[in-house]
């Protein structure tokens, strides 16, 4: 395979990217000087050596602390917890500001609740979660599709086997979340109200 061809296809994996897109990245880094180049060299390098993961709510995240930015922020609502299914769920969340609580990213949906389909998931990791805190809410954020669907059942029951009584109030994010849709492409204000109007 030739090095167009090759980066082609490295640049078709990428979320949203298809054939077309890849090809166009492609033609366009050729044309950049190899400054340029090494630059982007550099940053996707950097990426996978400094950002690591934050043990409580999974963020990915820089620097020198043990912990990310929101779960280090002493004014953030401890009891309140949001499980979400991805890292862009939880930069959604926040561009609303109406949210002060901590995360949890699940890091994906399920279809089926075969085993090997849930141990992709971060249940387990979910579950300790649980055991060490005293959540008084959890808002399970998953996208309404059916696999967000099925999933949320699974988090509600982990929630209710695996939290310490009193089991925390879970509620759901309001109507607005159009049926199918996802809280990535959600617009802001439609995210809002469905935040302020869960149950
Ligand atoms: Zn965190």
């Amino acid at each position: 395979m030739d090095s167009i061809d090759k980066l082609v296809n490295i640049f078709r994996r990428f979320p949203t990217v298809g054939s077309r897109t890849a090809g166009r990245f492609v033609y366009y880094l050729m044309k950049q000087p190899k400054e340029k180049i090494d630059e982007l060299i550099t940053a996707v390098l950097e990426l996978k050596n400094k950002i690591k993961l934050c043990p409580l709510c999974f963020n990915p995240f820089e620097g020198e602390n043990m912990l990310c930015s929101i779960c280090q922020n002493p004014s953030r609502n401890k009891n309140l917890l949001c499980v979400i299914e991805k890292e862009t769920d939880l930069l959604s969340i926040e561009s609303t500001k109406k949210f002060n609580g901590l995360y949890f990213i699940l890091g994906g949906t399920v279809a089926t609740m075969r085993k090997e389909d849930i141990s992709q998931l971060r249940i387990e990791e979910l579950k300790k979660r649980l055991a060490g805190n005293n959540f008084t809410e959890i808002i399970v954020a998953l996208n309404p599709t059916p696999e967000g669907r099925a999933t949320s059942v699974l988090v509600e029951q982990t929630i209710k086997t695996a939290a310490p009584l009193p089991v925390p109030r879970i509620t759901h994010l309001a109507r607005g979340i159009p049926v199918g849709g996802e809280l990535e492409y959600t617009d802001e204000e439609t995210l809002e109200s469905a935040l302020e109007g869960r149950k």
